[in-house]
């Protein structure tokens, strides 16, 4: 009896993984159709500077509008996406609205307008094309480099063959900022921090998450949080804390030296005509 049930078990596992398989496998035959009916779209979560909690930039983070599924978040296709090689086409995508959606608030706010950033797979890094591509795009909206950030993991850095350190010392030398991301989720070499161009360093959530509690464990990660901030800012990079969710670990981050913060404390990911609201409130 005991056995049947088990048995029964794992057909309704076998039942849920196969079910879970072939969502993903629709999902990836989808994907470029969804492209053509421009059915991703870019939502945008201000980065604020901790000293005065002004919006300075905006991190772009794509979602998918489904026609049956509803709005699907990166994480159930972004690593598809990957897999089927449509990743380029959906960052390509993510870049030039980015851009576009800058360039619009550039027109109307000035030297008020944020800064996007933007993500990019791993993969492309290693594109001998990725720089000219990047270069191209940012070029034909108008926009200056300097409005633009990319994002890149510190799986990336740890990963970089010679064609990637190319890239990203191309991508520099045109202007944009390079940021990485999730610091601190992996094992990390901070060897490659010197060898190369990085200008931001985003501090991974758990890190954040983890200043929350009391006693030791806190104290601990508190001064691991600021070994990081003092060398990154002797090596002349800035820091961006990720996922601050609390007014204590704002106060917390900016008492440490961090630069600027994003999370659901200040802001959570927004349309950009509520990006356009958030600047006409703001105080000039
Ligand atoms: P990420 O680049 O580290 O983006 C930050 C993620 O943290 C976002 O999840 C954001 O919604 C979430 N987040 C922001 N504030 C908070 C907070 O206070 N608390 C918590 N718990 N979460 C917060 P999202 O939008 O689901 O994106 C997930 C990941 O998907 C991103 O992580 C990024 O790696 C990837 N991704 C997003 N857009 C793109 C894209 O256009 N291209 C590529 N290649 N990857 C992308
Ligand atoms: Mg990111
Ligand atoms: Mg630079
Ligand atoms: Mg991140």
């Amino acid at each position: 009896w005991a056995k049947d049930e088990g048995r029964n078990r794992l057909a309704f596992f076998d039942r849920e993984r196969s079910s879970r398989q072939q969502t993903r496998y629709a999902l990836s035959l989808a994907m470029r159709d969804a492209l053509d009916n421009n059915e991703f779209f870019v939502d945008y979560q201000p980065i604020v500077g901790l000293a005065d909690e002004t919006m300075f930039g905006v991190e772009a983070l794509v979602r998918w509008q489904h026609p049956t599924m509803g709005r699907l978040a990166p994480d159930r296709f972004i690593d598809l996406a990957d897999e089927n090689g449509l990743i380029g086409a959906i960052d390509a995508f993510v870049l030039e609205q980015s851009c576009r959606d800058c360039k619009l608030w550039q027109n109307e706010f000035g030297g008020r307008a944020p800064f996007v950033s933007v993500n990019l797979a791993s993969r492309q890094v290693s594109d001998p094309t990725l720089a000219g591509r990047v270069a191209a795009t940012i070029s034909s909206v108008g926009l200056e480099p300097r409005s633009v950030q990319l994002e890149l993991t510190e799986q990336t850095f740890m990963q970089t063959d010679r064609q990637s350190v190319e890239s990203l010392r191309a991508l520099s030398a045109f202007g944009v900022a390079i940021a990485i991301d999730d610091f601190g989720t992996g094992y990390s070499n901070l060897a490659y921090l010197g060898q190369l161009p990085v200008d931001v360093l985003k501090l991974a959530g758990p890190f954040v998450t983890r200043m929350d509690g009391q006693g030791a464990d806190r104290s601990t990660d508190e001064l691991i949080v600021k070994s990081i901030i003092d060398l990154a800012h002797n090596m002349g990079i800035s820091v961006t804390a990720e996922c601050v969710e609390t007014e204590d670990q704002a106060r917390r981050l900016a008492a440490l030296g961090c630069d600027s913060a994003q999370g659901w404390h200040f802001a959570r990911p927004t349309r950009a005509d509520r990006i356009v609201e958030l600047l006409q409130n703001a105080n000039p």
